[in-house]
């Protein structure tokens, strides 16, 4: 099933981090910070841990370095079954599957390797298909389980595969990316994209456990690490005014991979996503807030094909387009919608599109398929200040035609930033770190 990477551009710099011997919290109330084995403790580091709690569909999510190592014991500590196969792509699996593998062998289990092709445009049914038939090739039955090592991607469809196959095997999410380790790997939403849209086909179907081990991100490149910034900031919008100006602040320490700042961050973000789905696991709700930015950002994915933006690109555009269309519907302050829209450019992520009027028509039909319409009407998040957003929120046709399509006055950069962050988003990270 390897195939070859059409996702991004392969020669990309790699972002180079080096982790320090600890997590330590960035001054919000720290996450359970424990040993985590019990009794004879192995980790001569901590990790952090963050728990789903949904009841007796709860997990941990730990954060921390080297972490990858123990994914055979805690596979074992958690009796998940007694064969696994990992689902991997063709750009994390000679990376990281052979470590997997050695770890969930020395454990007892006999570890198979599926891999798929790196990129959005392989999350679909084909793909899904061929993972079946590998699973049903190898004889895979209900003691089984699967390992998810990859991305968003690899995680969404790797979780459809065990929420479907044989009615449903118990997986493991392993997150190498940024963005998966922040955002898709927690909370149970699993799925593929149809040609018509993105993740139309899916489930709520829970991991037993998230491992993310930030060392992972060591070879992730930066047009991918700044992809999941793009749900990091996003955190702040909906839900934490204070992470969103340590942000503003700490941006170049984390641009620059600061291990310190970067393990800190990640366990943030996974204790807001846990909270809103544990008061909202299915989506009924407030849970909706987690899709700031997406209704755009989705529909822009899926009329470029799923090939020119990354999701974390597309979600940048969505995410300010949504802070403009607050501004308009809800009276979101014009400062806020300038941080917002600055953030993201310090980030490097895109922020706007130049969009004839085709394409605008044709963004504005791929919206009404996204799974957030209801009778023909668009409703989106939008935030009323920075930390705080409404979901539901109904929006005119002429205000996102607006948004979409805004007089050259509004053009203009209201972003400042130093020199010194100018050349981090030109260049990238330096090779070497200082932290
Ligand atoms: P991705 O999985 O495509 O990974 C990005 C690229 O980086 C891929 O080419 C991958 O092979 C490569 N890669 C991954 N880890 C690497 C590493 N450590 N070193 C080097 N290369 C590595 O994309 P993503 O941004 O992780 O995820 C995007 C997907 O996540 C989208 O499909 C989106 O819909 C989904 N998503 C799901 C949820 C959810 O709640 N389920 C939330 C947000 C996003």
């Amino acid at each position: 099933m390897a195939g070859k990477d059409s996702s991004h551009a392969p020669q990309q710099k790699e972002i180079q981090l080096s982790f320090g011997p600890r997590i330590s919290d960035f001054g919000f109330p720290p996450a359970r910070l424990e040993p985590c084995h019990r009794g004879a403790n192995p980790y001569p580091r901590r990790v952090g841990i963050v728990n789903v709690a949904l009841g007796e569909r709860s997990y941990d999510i730990q954060i921390g370095t080297g972490l990858l190592h123990r994914l055979g014991p805690e596979c074992a500590r958690l009796g998940l079954g007694t064969r696994c196969a990992i689902i991997s792509d063709t750009n994390v699996a000679p990376r990281f599957a052979t470590a997997a593998r050695k770890t969930l062998a020395k454990a007892g289990f006999a570890p198979a390797l599926i891999t798929i092709p790196a990129g959005e445009t392989a999350k679909n049914l084909k793909t899904v298909e061929a993972c079946y038939n590998q699973l049903a090739a190898q004889r895979f039955e209900r003691q089984s389980f699967i390992v998810a090592l990859g991305g968003g991607v690899v995680g969404d469809l790797a979780g459809f595969v065990a929420a479907t196959y044989l009615r449903g095997l118990p997986f493991v999410q392993v997150p190498t990316t940024l963005l998966a380790q922040v955002d898709s790997s927690v909370g149970g939403k699993v799925g593929i994209n149809l040609k018509a849209g993105k993740n139309l086909v899916g489930a709520f179907y829970q991991p037993r456990l998230v491992l993310c081990d930030l060392r992972t991100l060591v070879s992730l490149p930066t047009r991918e690490y700044r992809a999941g910034l793009a749900e990091v900031i996003k955190y702040g919008i909906i839900y934490d005014a204070r992470l969103f100006q340590r942000l503003e602040r700490d941006l170049p320490k984390l641009l620059r991979g600061n291990p310190r700042i970067l393990a800190a961050v990640v366990a943030r973000c996974c204790r807001i996503k846990a909270e809103v789905v544990r008061q909202d696991e299915t989506e009924g709700g407030l849970r909706a807030i987690l899709n700031f930015g997406h209704t755009i950002g989705h529909a822009l994915e899926a009329i470029s094909h799923y090939g020119k933006y990354l999701h974390g690109e597309a979600i940048a555009i969505g995410q300010v387009a949504a802070a403009r269309l607050s501004r308009e519907i809800l009276g979101l302050p014009a400062p806020d919608v300038a941080r917002i829209a600055a953030i993201f450019r310090r980030a490097g992520l895109p922020t706007r599109l130049a969009l004839n009027a085709p394409q605008r028509q044709k963004l504005l039909t791929a919206m009404q398929l996204d799974k957030k319409v209801r009778a023909g009407e668009i409703k989106f998040v939008l935030a009323t200040r920075i930390g705080t957003v409404k979901f539901g929120q109904r929006v005119p046709l002429t205000a996102i035609q607006h948004i979409l399509n805004p007089p050259p006055s509004e053009v203009r950069s209201t972003c400042r930033h130093s020199a010194k962050e100018d050349r981090l988003r030109r260049m990238g990270p330096p090779s070497t770190l200082s932290h």
